[in-house]
């Protein structure tokens, strides 16, 4: 039998075995030879650059299935796409298999119990458009691109943490194709202790075909940014610590050093206020009229128009390398620092964030989910972005030496979901107290470690 172009280093394939996937398969096969095939293996962070030798972009659960056992049979290694937002591109694999689930786009509502069901290639931004036609929402993530799928097992922090807490902690079930091709469900009932992998674990336990969430009765928030001249930075930060300690969990707010669209170094305060409008013009007086800014743009808006605020700063196609850190406080000497580094980015699109999660997700038990680290300090995250490949060292030394000033601040707990190209060290310290539990727990499910291509955990020997 003939070799074709989808040949691979790892798969060796052989035309009949890509036409017999193709035969009954409810989505598209996508090869080298194919004209989609260029479109359909780019990711958000354009600078991975991976040639997989096929892309099973799925229809359903039974092309997941199907895709995971051919996987196996042929002995390719495995990616899985959700939205392809991972910065460290793990959606895409060379030479092996992606199962790509963006065209399983499907949000059901339930508005009367106050859940949804999610299709593991929606974005953020699919969810919030239908749950905002019933007043509702599920707590997600700040930029709508994202994808859902791999933001929820990595816990998933965003506009609503605060208030009600991770979107790993606003699950209630989901299905599951493991790597042996079952399909299962996972849920406080069943296989109780997949779902609780699930739920920080990240993607080691199976590819997630349905998400099942509780929502929550939110519709208009307060929200926006308020911006200050960089050279207050300093200050602006001291007042948002100060003052977001103490502030009601209906707040969530986000200090960030950025440039403004016309080039300018600014620092932001981006807040989201979820509770009573009335109430949150109060709450968010002394922020608002510190300095003052020089520009104000919180007002009450639907709440998907604050979940894509942000994307103007996160465009398809540029390049990016993150590191992140949550510290062990943020001392008027840790301040400092991060602002001396963020005014040391070479690009302007380059951006330094410090979020602040406690509150709900603190209150979840830390071992209940295996979601880690719940006594959350302030987290720092470095992120350079620009766009000319030239430049990529430059930047990416940019961030690294900004993360390493700051270990002495680090509290050596990370976010899994903000987890670049680290090496195993950081890995493990994201899934911190729950690793040796996640290893036993990929020991059960999924022995051979066949979905490796994640930030993974290693099978208890
Ligand atoms: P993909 O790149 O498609 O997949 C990444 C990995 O997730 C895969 O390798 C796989 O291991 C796993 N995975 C994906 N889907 C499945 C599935 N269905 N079943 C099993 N495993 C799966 N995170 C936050 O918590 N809060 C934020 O506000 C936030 N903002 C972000 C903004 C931007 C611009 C970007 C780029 C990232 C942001 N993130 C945020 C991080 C984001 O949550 C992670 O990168 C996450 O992995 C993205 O999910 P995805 O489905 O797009 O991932």
């Amino acid at each position: 039998m003939p070799e074709t172009a989808v040949t691979g280093r790892t798969g060796g394939m052989e035309e009949a075995a890509v036409a017999a996937l193709r035969e009954g398969f409810g989505g598209t096969v996508i090869t080298p030879a194919d004209p989609g095939y260029d479109q359909a293996r780019r990711i958000w962070n354009a600078s991975i650059e991976r040639r997989p030798a096929l892309i099973a972009r799925c229809a359903g659960t039974a092309d997941v299935v199907r895709a995971v056992r051919f996987a196996r049979e042929h002995g390719l290694v495995a990616a899985v796409r959700g939205g392809g937002h991972n910065v460290a591109g793990r959606a895409l694999c060379d030479d092996g298999i992606v199962i790509d689930l963006s065209a399983m786009r499907g949000v059901f509502v339930d508005p009367a119990a106050r859940t949804v069901r999610v299709q593991p290639g929606c974005t953020l931004g699919d969810v919030d458009r239908e749950t905002h036609l019933f007043g509702l929402a599920v707590p997600a993530g700040v930029v709508s691109k994202t994808g859902i799928a791999g933001l929820t097992l990595g816990g998933g922090v965003g506009w609503l943490v605060r208030k009600h807490g991770l979107t790993c902690d606003n699950l209630i079930a989901c299905e599951v194709v493991t790597a042996d091709g079952r399909v299962l469900t996972a849920s406080a009932d069943e296989n109780a202790d997949l779902f609780w992998g699930l739920r920080g674990g990240g993607g080691n336990f199976g590819v997630v075909t349905s998400f099942l969430y509780r929502a929550h009765p939110v519709s208009t928030v307060l929200g926006g940014l308020l911006v200050w001249p960089r050279d207050r930075a300093g200050d602006v930060i001291r007042h948002y610590r100060d003052f977001i300690a103490d502030a009601p969990e209906e707040l969530t707010a986000y200090a960030a050093l950025v440039h403004t669209p016309d080039g300018q170094p600014a620092v932001a305060v981006i807040c989201c206020w979820c509770g009573d409008i009335a109430e949150g013009e109060r709450v968010l007086q002394p922020l608002r009229s510190f300095g003052p800014p020089a520009m104000d743009m919180v007002q009450p808006m639907p709440f998907p128009a604050m979940q894509s605020l942000l994307d103007g700063a996160f465009p398809d196609g540029t390049r990016n390398y993150w590191k992140s850190t949550f510290l062990k406080d943020l001392g008027d000497d840790a301040v400092d620092l991060v602002v001396a580094h963020a005014n040391r980015a070479g690009s302007p699109l380059s951006a330094v964030v410090i979020e602040y999660y406690a509150g709900a997700a603190s209150r979840v038990g830390g071992t209940d989910t295996a979601f880690a680290h719940r006594r959350f300090g302030f987290n720092v995250g470095m992120m350079a972005q620009w766009t000319d490949p030239a430049e990529s060292d430059r930047h990416t030394a940019w961030a690294r030496a900004f993360f390493d000033a700051m270990r002495p601040h680090s509290s050596g707990a990370y976010l899994l979901n903000f987890v670049d190209e680290e090496g195993q060290d950081t890995i493990r310290a994201a899934f911190g107290a729950s690793y040796e539990r996640l290893a036993q727990l990929k020991k059960k499910y999924d022995p051979t470690n066949f979905f490796r291509l994640n930030q993974n955990v290693q099978p208890a020997i």
